[in-house]
This record gives structure tokens, sequence and C-alpha cells, in this order.
């Protein structure tokens, strides 16, 4: 490994690695991808910042973890499955501009394969052109609205909502399947369907994922406590979420929506007979 100091503001690990992909349990995902772990976005609210705990090299979105060898490694293989990029890192965040290991990626996979990625940026507007080449893809940027204070402290370094907004049209003129990645919702904090109404033109579908409150951490949860303690005290009782999912599936029939994903305690399994407590399967188009 070599440490490379700080680069953009983020301790930079350069690695080798064995392998690139990892099989994973994530709905509508066989394999994850991740050319970085850590992640330069700095979420406040990531669930990654879990991977803290087996690299020791700081707070979340402090460092980032390159994985020189990741297009090497998947060049000229083909996968038999979906390839989802990323789930513990922005393939797109700042530092990809320097080091273009998505796109290197992105150049010598196999173009049949299932290809999905998920980003909060615009800086996929420069793959523009190997992107078209997939035969089978689908690129999802995440939009929720955040007002500008709030973005500030839950979403500091990711580019802004109109940024994104504007590449989901970008990508979906070009004929490449586009979804919007509504998340996360914070009862209160997004508005769904004012975004779902901004959107719904330049994609084929949407996923609305709820806050996951457990995964967010602490430091997440004392923020909303102090600023948004209305939020909180809808997602922390069962019968207030009911309605607020309700809400949420009515919205969902209405529009392209494809599904909801929530993260409850199991002890409220049994409050959701209607919803199917974990998603909402609506159709896909
Ligand atoms: S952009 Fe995604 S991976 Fe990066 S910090 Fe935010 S939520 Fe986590």
């Amino acid at each position: 490994m070599v440490f490379l100091g700080m680069v953009l503001s983020v301790k930079v690990f350069e690695v080798n690695t064995k392998s690139i992909l990892t099989k994973t349990s994530i709905e509508g995902c066989d394999y994850s991808l991740n050319q970085y772990v850590g992640c330069q976005h700095a979420c406040l609210y990531c669930y990654a910042k879990y991977m803290c705990k087996y690299y020791n090299y700081g707070d979340w979105g402090s460092w980032v973890l390159v994985k020189m060898n990741a297009p090497n490694l998947i060049k000229g293989r083909y996968i038999d499955g979906i390839i989802c990029m990323s789930t513990v890192s922005d393939p797109y965040q700042p530092i990809e501009k320097r080091y273009m290991l998505t796109r290197k990626i992105l150049k010598y996979m196999d173009k049949r394969i299932k290809l999905r990625i998920l980003t909060k940026s615009d800086l996929i507007l420069r793959d523009l052109d190997i992107l078209k080449t997939y035969g089978n893809i689908e690129v999802g940027l995440t939009v929720n609205g955040f007002n500008r204070s709030i973005k500030k402290i839950l979403e500091p370094h990711s580019p802004a909502h109109n940024a994104r907004v504007n590449a989901l049209n970008e990508i979906h003129k070009e004929g490449i399947k586009t979804y919007g990645f509504i998340s996360p919702v914070i009862p209160g904090l997004v508005d769904v369907e004012s975004v779902i109404n901004e959107v719904r033109g330049y994609v084929n579908y949407f996923i609305i994922e709820v806050i996951n409150l457990k995964g967010a951490g602490a430091k997440f949860r004392r923020f909303l406590d102090k600023t948004a303690p209305n939020s909180m005290k809808i997602l922390r009782d069962s019968k207030l979420m009911a309605d607020f999912i309700n809400n949420l599936v009515d919205i969902a029939r209405k529009y392209k929506v494809y599904k909801i994903i929530t993260h409850f305690p199991r002890k409220w399994s049994t409050i959701y007979p209607n919803t199917n407590l974990t998603k909402y399967a609506g159709c896909k188009i």
C-alpha cells in the first residue's frame, strides 16, 4: 500500500487488490464493484461508514482507498449477472478526475455486461461516450432536493441537486436508461412528490429509499434530533411511520416508482401488512 498523503483534502491510499467483484445480496445486484473504498462526498447519513471499522484511517469522508489495478482485473471478462457500481463509495467522487479508474473500467469492461451505476455526481457526463456503448445499462442519480442549509451539513461535498437533475436529463437524452434514486427520504426534509415532478421527464423510473436511521449512525441521529425533532418523532414512531409510508405508497402508485426501500426495526414487521414492510414494488416503465 502506498500512502500518498493528502490529495483533495482527503488521505489517499493506493493499493492493489486480488479481486474487484464481490457477491452481494443487495436486491437487483449480483455483484458490487468498488474501485474506491471511502468517499469524499462525506454524507453525514452514509450507511457505508461502517467501512471505517475495517480501515482505521479516520472518520468517514476523510480517506479514500484507490484500487489501482481495478481496471485490469475486469479487462476482457464476461460476468453473467448484474454488476452494481458502487456500494461503499461513489464512482464519480472528485478523486475520479485524477485517477480515472471508473472511466478505465468502463472502457475495459465487456459491453454485454449488465451494469447499474449510481452516483451523486454530474462528473458521469464525462463518460457519456462510453456509457452509450453498453447494451444493458441503467444509470441512477441520487436526488432529494434538500434545502441549502440542510445539504451543507448532510451532503457537504457532493454536487448540487440541479447539477444532478441536469445530468439525468443529458444521459436520458442519449437514450440510456435512467432512474431517479430519491434518497434519503426524511419526513419534513424531502418533498418526494415535488422531486418526482421535477425529474420525471428525464428518467425511466424512480426508486425511493427512506432514511436508514440505524446505518446513518449516532452523529446523524444527534443532528436530526436537534435540527428536525419533528422528523425524528415520525421516524421513531411506528404508527406515524405507517401513515408516512402509506402516503409514499400513494405517491408511488401515481408515478413511475419501481420500489420503496425502507429500513425499519424488525419488531415493526407486523405493522405494515399491506405494504410488505420492506418494499413496495410498483411498475418499472
Ligand atoms: S455519495 Fe454515497 S457513498 Fe459517498 S458518502 Fe454519500 S452516501 Fe456515502
